[in-house]
């Protein structure tokens, strides 16, 4: 997914997501871009009801989930009744507007239940 970059610090291999000045683990200070592909394992996940303005639904569910190649991001998941979600799924992870302010759309990562 071209939208999102992580950086690989190229001394110890640690993913930053969003971007560090100096790798987390050894201070390190040049990274690798990196893009994370397919599909994504949900970590945690919680519901949250007071949303800022330019969201019209009445509560979300946002997710942290993990890319095949490490790369850690949150997101909205897809699921208006929730009954199906469970740490360790498999979600499909896009890039689609999450909300809307002054009639522009605001891009994010949309994560979905597969079948
Ligand atoms: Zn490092």
């Amino acid at each position: 997914m071209k939208e999102i970059t992580a950086y690989k610090c190229k001394k110890c291999g640690r993913i930053h997501y969003p971007k560090h000045e100096r790798c987390l683990t050894c201070k390190h200070r040049e990274f690798e871009p990196i893009h994370p592909e397919g599909n994504v394992k949900l970590l945690t996940f919680t519901q949250i009801f007071n949303l800022p303005w330019g969201f019209d639904e009445r509560f979300l569910y946002i997710g942290v989930v993990q890319f095949a190649n490490g790369v850690k991001a949150m997101g909205q998941i897809d699921a208006p009744d929730g009954a199906d979600l469970r740490l360790g799924m498999t979600l499909k992870a896009e890039w689609e507007p999450v909300r809307t302010v002054f009639d522009e759309p605001v891009y994010g990562l949309k994560l979905k239940p597969l079948g």
